[in-house]
């Protein structure tokens, strides 16, 4: 699970990490109050930056530093609702609806923290460059060994040395080694603490007066800790989202959009995978993952024709599944009444297999409804990828 960057700083400020003063603003107006109140404290320059879950933004001209209440103003005029492109959006971007407006810091230098979980080593691993600001992934690439990493073993934590270390290798000034210390030391304890997979703050930067800030912060969270962090999980954005994924979410569907025309229903998540390549390999091209579970039921069948039905660019529709747990007459059942019920006009194609499938042949046969079946899955997914050729 993402969440925006004022939010992840709300969570650093209660580990004691220091990061600028701001307000989040959804309107205009809030959004020149929280300047005007920046400005009249005393601050000779303030940020405007847009609030969506995708870095780049400083590229894509979503972060300005002004130093006026009219440059303000005209800076979250030009970002709030901006369609914001950046390396990480996809060439539609992503719509801003909220700004950060935020006290300016005068910037020494620009470096990077970071902490990841390392599924190679199986241990946290805590990540410092010299090179922060907005090239780190082009430093990561093209000079890696500029990425100074201290792994950390689960059953003692991070140790001070090992911040000592980073802090180090980061060539700040001896004055600053212990403020850092203290503000890594902060960080790894919120990463525990909130159940995090990823962690960044780039910038991390060095003030002209020496305080270490984070003036960025992108927080991921583990989906699958979520239970136990009900306060964390009222942060999640769902205008970030995409709107089918949420809509899947709801029902307990495994779905992941994607831009192909062919859409697919299967149970299991290898065999969704099985599903896609199969597809690929027959010339189409997959418009979704959609993995509806081993005990799917009738409801459960119905909301996933309805999420594949919503998505435009939908022309057929495989259903590929193997009947264990799930067995084939109860699917094929639901199906038919889904496909009479939504009165679906594309073309459904289905390959059977297992538990009940004469049973759930016939069934289909009966119905009255015009399925084609495949004998075998190379053969469903021919049909599949000709049907989605032959268009709506
Ligand atoms: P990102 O591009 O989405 O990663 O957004 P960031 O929050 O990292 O901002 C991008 C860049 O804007 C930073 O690397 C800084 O160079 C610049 N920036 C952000 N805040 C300030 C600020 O308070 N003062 C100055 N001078 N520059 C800032
Ligand atoms: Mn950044």
């Amino acid at each position: 699970m993402k969440i925006h960057e004022y939010q992840a700083k709300e969570i650093l400020r209660k580990y004691n990490v220091p990061v600028p003063g701001g307000e989040m603003a959804t309107t205009l107006e809030q959004a020149d109050t929280a300047a005007k109140a920046l400005f009249s404290a005393g601050n000779k320059v303030v940020v405007v930056k847009a609030q969506i879950h995708a870095g780049g933004r400083g590229k894509g001209g979503g972060v300005k530093v002004v130093k006026t209440l009219e440059d303000a103003q005209a800076a979250s005029k030009a970002i709030l609702g901006m369609q914001l492109v950046t390396h990480q959006t996809g060439p539609q971007g992503q719509k801003v609806q909220r700004l950060l407006i935020e006290e300016g810091s005068a910037i020494d230098r620009e470096l990077y923290l970071g902490i990841v979980l390392d599924r190679a080593s199986a241990k946290i691993v805590f990540m410092a460059s010299q090179s922060g600001g907005m090239e780190i992934e082009e430093v990561a690439h093209a000079t890696p060994e500029l990425i100074y990493k201290e792994y950390i073993e689960p059953a003692i934590g991070f140790q001070p040395y090992q911040a000592r270390k980073l802090a180090f290798k980061l060539g700040l000034k001896t004055t600053q080694i212990n403020q850092a210390v203290a503000f890594m030391m902060g960080l790894y304890k919120a990463f525990v603490d909130t159940d995090s997979t990823l962690m960044e703050i780039n910038p991390f930067i060095t003030t002209k007066d020496d305080k270490l800030v984070a003036l960025d912060c992108k927080i991921n969270f583990d989906d699958n800790a979520m239970f136990r962090h009900k306060d964390l999980k009222e942060l999640r954005d769902l205008a970030e989202e995409d709107p089918l994924e949420v809509e899947a979410s709801k029902f307990a569907l495994n779905y992941i959009k994607l831009d192909g025309s062919i859409a697919c229903m299967v149970n299991g998540a290898g065999l969704a995978m099985a599903t896609m390549d199969i597809i690929e390999y027959a010339g189409g091209k997959a418009a979704n993952f959609l993995d509806v579970g081993g005990g799917a039921n009738q409801e459960q069948i119905e909301n996933a024709f309805g999420i594949l039905l919503s998505d435009p660019n939908v022309k057929a529709i495989f259903i590929n599944i193997f009947g264990g747990i799930l067995r084939v007459d109860v699917l094929a059942q639901g199906v038919v009444n889904a496909a009479k019920k939504l009165n679906v006009q594309i073309p459904i194609i289905l390959r059977l297999e297992g538990t009940n499938v004469e049973e759930g042949r016939k069934i289909l046969a009966d119905s009255g409804l015009n399925f084609q079946v495949g004998t075998t899955m190379k053969e469903a997914a021919d049909l599949a990828v000709a049907a989605a050729k032959g268009g709506r």
